[in-house]
């Protein structure tokens, strides 16, 4: 028996190099090892407030995006989050197994709260959201960047103190790392993630960014005055984050990178790592926006997926509430 694995992109900006190297790149592998779940996670982008257009345009962004990676509807299970009403069912039944202390020691929360001046209950709530999301289909693995790993801990945390309490009823998920790649940072300030929104335009790389911007963005990649390329994530972050992106992308180890630019100078450095993301990207973003030209397409999959997800997700909820002594659910 394959294990599950859930995975999922929140759609509030466009995607990003970050989101291609930390989970991207691997979801086509996993389709194939594991029973993958895999969302778009619209119900958490709803927590920052965003335009109506922009929240619908990316959320069948990330749809396509998921498409162009080469996963297969017929071999995971794909769909829209709010498309499952039972995730929103789940997340409230979960927020009564949760303390307030625990929630409030999230430190994307925290770093939200120092940085915005919106602090909704669905930010402070949105890492219980995200445990239902997993723990209603029973996922065991879930390939995350470094950003998430302590919401999965949360989940995981969740899952047992609600199968001591009420009885066996949630696996119990493990978050999972790529090796290297799990923290891709912003090319304008290599000691923050890069990220949809922090950022900037100058410091991300998009999937939709043409060959031109993306030399043009790699170029001004900040580094230091040393001039030698070694993989130093303390002392040199901005090359250490170039290296890490040519690793990944090229499928080889650090070493071997840092191997490769042994004599290298950093503009020699910078235009090898353009070439490669240019290589890589072009034909996903080809493929990407031929399948966002026909939305109708996508969404007869979405319906599909959703139909699937709400079978699944329904009867674990069903199991919940009998448990917890609610009546039957009609
Ligand atoms: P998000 O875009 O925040 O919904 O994240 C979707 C997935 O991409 C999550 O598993 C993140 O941990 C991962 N991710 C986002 N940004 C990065 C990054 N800069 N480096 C590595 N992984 C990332």
């Amino acid at each position: 028996m394959k294990k599950t694995l859930y995975t999922a992109i929140k759609p509030t900006g466009r995607i990003t190099l970050g989101n291609i190297i930390g989970v991207g790149n691997s979801l086509k592998q996993m389709q194939e090892d594991y029973n993958s779940i895999i969302c778009v996670a619209d119900l958490h982008a709803l927590t920052i407030n965003m335009p109506k257009e922009e929240l619908n345009s990316n959320s069948y962004s990330i749809f396509a995006f998921y498409l162009s990676l080469g996963l297969d509807p017929d071999k995971c299970l794909l769909y829209m989050q709010s498309q499952v009403p039972q995730h929103a069912e789940m997340a409230w039944v979960l927020n009564n197994f949760t303390q307030f202390g625990e929630a409030s020691r999230m430190t994307q929360f925290k770093d939200y709260q120092a940085k915005s001046k919106n602090i909704n209950c669905g930010l402070f709530c949105y890492p219980i959201l995200m445990a239902g999301d997993i723990l209603l289909y029973d996922a065991e693995i879930v390939p995350v960047g470094i950003d998430q790993k302590q919401h999965v801990e949360l989940a995981r945390n969740i899952a047992i103190r609600f199968n001591n309490k009420v009885g066996e009823t949630f696996a119990i998920p493990e978050p999972q790392l790529n090796k290297v790649g799990f923290k891709i940072t912003g090319l304008n300030d290599p000691t923050k993630k890069m990220s949809k929104s922090v950022n900037g335009d100058t410091g991300t790389i998009f999937l939709e960014d043409s060959d031109e911007t993306i030399i043009k963005k790699i170029k001004k990649a900040v580094t230091d005055s040393d001039n030698f390329v070694k993989y130093d994530v303390e002392n040199k972050p901005g090359v250490s984050n170039l290296l890490t992106i040519y690793a990944c992308l090229k499928n080889i180890s650090i070493e071997s990178a840092e191997e490769r630019f042994k004599n290298a100078n950093y503009g020699t450095l910078k235009s090898e790592v353009a070439n490669c993301v240019i290589e890589f990207i072009s034909p996903l973003r080809a493929k990407y926006l031929e399948l966002l030209n026909n939305k109708e397409y996508l969404f007869e999959i979405m319906k599909k997926g959703a139909e699937k997800a709400r079978k699944l997700a329904e009867n674990k909820l069903k199991d919940v509430y009998e448990k917890l002594g609610l009546v039957d659910r009609i």
